[in-house]
């Protein structure tokens, strides 16, 4: 059976809201932080309370945001082709429009993680207090958000590759939302016999476009419709072949 993997970055949960970190605006979440601070995994534990705090925030945020039409559009070809969804987005969107089985290779903003005893759970979108929260576990205190920070190694990246990987010519990768600052899309691309589409809101460089079987610029959300009818028709094409 022909594959559909769908390989998305912040772009696709800006449409709905959600501030990312490249998004700009004195008043955005990620300009009130050092993000070097919160987001760091050699110094997170001497800067523990702001980073429960900044976490804290961003989990109000999500809580505030719904998901659009480019999530949908995921879930739904999930229910039509068993598309298997790959993201570096630690928000619930995906989830919340109703995905299942969501590889989230940067981790997932609404759970914790204890580094003590490695347990994981789910957290919410409340706030964390750094005085009474601690690991439901082993009760201790070394508890943190269960997403990747910077200089902290990524578990799910070797599925993620894994994945990638056992793409044929026969496959569909779609990249949504995410430009090649974090993945190495351009590579990815260049490297996976699939045919590949990108929907990006900007434009990437030429050298990253011309490794793309098809190219889509727009919101995501805005362009659902024309990403849907390629895809769809990537996945369908020689149907009529096999049923003969
Ligand atoms: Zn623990």
């Amino acid at each position: 059976m022909r594959k559909l993997i769908v390989l998305s970055g912040s772009g696709i949960s800006a449409d709905s809201g959600l501030e990312t970190f490249r998004s700009s605006g004195e008043r955005s979440l990620w300009a009130q932080y050092d993000a070097d601070l919160v987001c760091n995994f050699d110094t997170w534990e001497e800067n523990f309370d702001l980073v429960h705090e900044f976490y804290s925030r961003r989990r109000e945020q999500l809580a505030k945001v719904a998901p659009n039409d480019a999530h949908r559009l995921c879930v739904s070809w999930q229910e039509r082709f068993g598309a298997d969804l790959i993201t570096q987005n630690v928000d619930d969107l995906f989830e919340r429009a109703g995905a299942h089985d969501v590889l989230h290779v940067h981790g997932f903003l609404t759970s914790m993680r204890c580094v003590e005893c490695g347990a994981e759970w789910h957290f919410g979108y409340r706030k964390f207090d750094p005085a009474t929260d601690r690991c439901p576990h082993c009760q201790g205190l070394h508890v943190k958000p269960n997403v990747v920070f910077f200089h902290e190694q990524a578990p799910l990246y070797a599925e993620m590759w894994r994945r990638l990987a056992g793409l044929t010519h026969d496959d569909v990768l779609v990249v949504i939302g995410t430009s090649g600052n974090v993945l190495p899309i351009a590579e990815i691309a260049r490297r996976t016999p699939a045919t590949t589409v990108l929907s990006n809101l900007e434009t990437e460089s030429a050298m990253t476009e011309n490794y793309f079987t098809h190219v889509l610029h727009g919101r995501a959300a805005e362009i659902a419709p024309q990403l849907d009818a390629l895809a769809t028709s990537l996945m369908e094409r020689g149907a009529e072949l096999v049923n003969i």
